[in-house]
């Protein structure tokens, strides 16, 4: 009997639970559950009371329950009371699971309920406890659900702002939003000082009370302790509360919640949410949101950031800072737009140092970007605040001058930046003296084309001797629609034969005797007539053409001193190489055949380098100059004295010769420094067992100079200019020169 009536309960109990457990709404739940067991136990009341109220009944009409009796008789297991007008009934109570609900059931008079009842209606109150803390959780999980998805809404919105103060806007207006609380701020550590939180967006706040607070020490407030101490702050006692802010307090701020944000990792600040309304607790589920609020913050405030960064990278050159050419272009843009409209014009001026790349090979880049930055921010100092100066890459900068009155404006700011970039500069410890060439246009032309004239100008300026500015003018179209055409002509001028060799003869100054020459290249365009190398060979090595070239020179020449062995002698040859040709791994090859095919004796042959090959460390570079030693050539230095190499580098390659550059050779007769100048040259080549060649001597008392200073070799018009083969010949037939 007992266990019939066991599994009979059981039974009711599964059924039971099936139809409760099916509710997702807890209201459903729970008036579902008291008519299923009114129904089990066939009594004519049953409810759930809970926190002093009725939450469901049966047995009285709709909002007629006594409920004061039926909270007074649910808080008895067993009772016998009135309840509404239905005279004593007798009932039961039991616990609901453990939130304080009590399920109440009740039958009319005095009859009991027998102990099967008892353990069915106990087992439905567990039952129903059960379901009802699903149906909760199921409510609960709804809600995150919710929170979640706003928090995404919110957080796309966030992301598709460009400015960072919009962003700031949308994270305070949307945490308020979500939560309900009527006061937030988002603090942000102050980069500049970290000892200091400051708000950057608020909602909520008086004006001045906002004023009072914006800046406030780390260690105050909810905020600051969520920073300090890494983890969400909640206060649900502001007032009372230690770490409250006085003047916050006094705003009436009941319950404060603060989370802090991260942005890559590391503390940013803190994002806070607060209420003056009474009796507001955080559930955990809140303290959650704001926490993941916090770390979209983090997140937008990165993208944000990311996003600026970018847009600055798109449009600044990153060594030095200043605009790229897009940025440029665009200013330019739109100052020629506004120069139109008001009768003005804009200048532009085109930048590019002399020289640059010497100290770039000699002094390795890093010495070159120092340069760099420290030319751009010389050429800051001397434009207006309107004006932009840019980096178009490499050493070409260009400066953009707002309403400027014609060329002239544009041309006393090309003075003044001339000026400033001839000051020494020091890098690494190293004192470098540059100068630019600069080119001007100004008018209202298209940007492109403004560029443009400025560059052609630039080109002009170099052509006429770099460190100085010219004005644009309409026919340097004409010089440079010239280069672009010679570079085309030097095409098939070496199969025209178009190129030819002169040769300059190198003397014992003592003597005046003849001991060798040096071939210099010369172009007899068929219409222009004699092109000198220093118009070509930038051509030639800009196009490539250099190689070609190069190896038809040193082919040329050593046939030529072949040739001349019956009549001249042993003569000795200098050749030039550009620094391009030295670049190649294949010109040690090229050098051995053509001593090989011409059969010139290779001790007969010196090649002539620039400085700034030497100054280019790279052991591939010293390796190709021991191979051409390896092959018995000698080394000469060209020029030398031009460039920024020093004693170091001389005693690093196999240098037999050096040609001191004509700089040194002009004022050595006049000059007192420059002749102590020579004088250093020639000892310190000759305590390196190095022998000096002096370049550009033009007189006789030159010539004497030097010999007096030790220089035991010499060329220049003096002597002799370089001349054809056959002007040569005759000059070596005597084989002295001017004494
Ligand atoms: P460089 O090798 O230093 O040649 C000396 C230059 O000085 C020659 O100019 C010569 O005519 C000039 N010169 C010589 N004595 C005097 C003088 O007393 N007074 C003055 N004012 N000038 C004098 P050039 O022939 O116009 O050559 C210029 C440069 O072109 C050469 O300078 C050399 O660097 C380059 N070059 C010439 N031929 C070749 C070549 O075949 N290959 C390469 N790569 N470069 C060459
Ligand atoms: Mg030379
Ligand atoms: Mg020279």
């Amino acid at each position: 009997m007992a266990s019939s009536a066991e599994s009979w309960t059981t039974q009711q109990l599964a059924e039971f639970l099936s139809v409760v457990s099916s509710f997702t709404e807890e209201q459903d739940a729970l008036r579902g559950g008291v008519e299923r067991a009114a129904e089990a136990l066939d009594t004519e009341i049953t409810a759930l009371v809970r926190d002093g109220r009725v939450d469901a009944s049966i047995g009285f009409p709709a909002g007629e329950e006594p409920v004061e009796q039926l909270i007074a008789a649910a808080a008895e297991a067993r009772f016998e009371r009135e309840l509404g007008g239905l005279g004593v009934c007798t009932g039961l109570s039991f616990p609901v699971g453990n939130n304080g609900t009590l399920l109440l059931a009740a039958r009319v008079g005095s009859e009991g309920f027998t102990q099967a009842e008892m353990d069915l209606l106990r087992g439905m109150g567990k039952v129903l406890g059960l379901s009802l803390r699903s149906v909760q959780l199921i409510a609960e999980l709804r809600e995150r659900q919710t929170l979640l998805e706003r928090l995404t809404t919110l957080q796309r919105s966030i992301a598709s702002r460009a400015d960072l103060e919009d962003v700031f806007d949308a994270i305070v207006n949307g945490a308020s939003e979500l939560l309900g609380d009527e006061v937030v701020d988002l603090s942000l550590i102050d980069p500049e000082e970290p000892t200091v939180l400051e708000i950057v967006a608020s909602v909520g706040f008086s004006d001045d009370l906002l004023e009072q607070i914006r800046r406030t020490p780390l260690n105050q407030g909810t905020a600051g302790h969520a920073i300090t101490e890494r983890k969400p702050i909640v206060v649900d006692d502001y007032t009372a509360d230690p770490r409250r802010m006085p003047d916050m307090a006094v705003d009436g701020l009941r319950s404060v919640i603060s989370a802090p944000i991260y942005q890559r990792g590391e503390l940013v600040g803190a994002l806070s949410l607060g209420t003056r309304k009474r009796g507001r607790r955080y559930r955990e589920m809140e303290r959650d949101a704001v926490v993941a609020f916090a770390e979209h913050a983090g997140l937008a405030l990165n993208d944000a950031k990311a996003a600026e960064e970018t847009a600055h990278q798109a449009f600044h050159d990153p060594l030095t800072g200043l605009a790229n050419r897009a940025l440029f272009l665009d200013r330019l843009a739109q100052a020629r737009t506004r120069a139109t409209s008001s009768g003005g014009s804009v200048g532009v001026l085109f930048t590019d140092l002399d020289g640059f790349k010497t100290v770039n090979d000699s002094l390795g880049h890093a010495a070159g970007d120092q340069l760099l930055i420290i030319v751009a921010q010389r050429l800051l100092s001397v434009v207006g605040p309107t004006d932009t100066v840019a980096r178009f890459g490499g050493d070409e900068f260009a400066i953009l001058i707002e309403d400027s009155r014609e060329p002239i404006g544009a041309a006393r700011l090309a003075r003044r930046a001339l000026e400033v970039l001839e000051k020494v500069i020091e890098v690494h410890g190293r004192e470098i003296f540059i100068t630019a060439s600069i080119g001007v246009a100004a008018g209202t032309e298209e940007p492109q084309e403004l560029l443009r004239n400025a560059d052609l100008a630039m080109y002009e300026a170099k052509g006429q001797g770099k460190g100085r500015y010219e004005l644009f003018q309409s026919h340097m179209h004409e010089a440079m629609a010239q280069r672009l055409e010679l570079e085309l002509e030097m095409r098939g001028a070496a199969e025209r034969d178009e190129f030819v060799l002169h040769y300059q003869p190198i003397v014992q100054l003592e003597s005046g005797r003849i001991v060798g020459i040096e071939a210099l290249m010369r172009w007899m365009h068929p219409s222009r007539g004699l092109i000198g190398p220093d118009e070509f060979i930038p051509i030639a090595e800009e196009s490539g053409q250099i190689h070609a070239l190069g190896r038809w020179v040193l082919r040329e020449a050593c046939q030529r001193v072949v040739d001349w062995e019956d009549e001249h002698g042993d003569l000795q040859l200098t050749v030039n190489l550009s620094s391009a040709q030295l670049r190649q791994a294949s010109i040690v090859r090229e050098v051995s055949e053509v001593l090989d095919s011409t059969g010139l004796d290779p001790n007969r042959l010196t090649l002539e380098i620039t400085e700034t090959v030497l100054m280019d460390v790279s052991s591939s570079n010293l390796e190709r100059l021991a191979a051409l030693k390896k092959v018995g050539v000698g080394l000469a230095v060209d020029d030398f004295g031009t460039g920024y190499s020093s004693l170091q580098y001389l005693r690093r390659f196999p240098i037999d010769y050096l040609k001191m550059a004509k700089f040194f050779v002009d004022g050595v007769d006049s000059s007192d420094s420059q002749s102590r100048l020579a004088r250093a040259i020639v000892n310190l080549a000759h305590s390196l067992e190095i022998e000096v060649i002096a370049e550009g001597i033009e007189s006789s008392q030159q010539s004497a100079v030097l010999s007096d200073l030790g220089c035991i070799w010499g060329q220049g018009f003096y002597y002799a200019p370089p001349l054809p083969a056959s002007e040569i010949s005759s000059q070596l037939r005597s084989r002295i020169l001017a004494t």
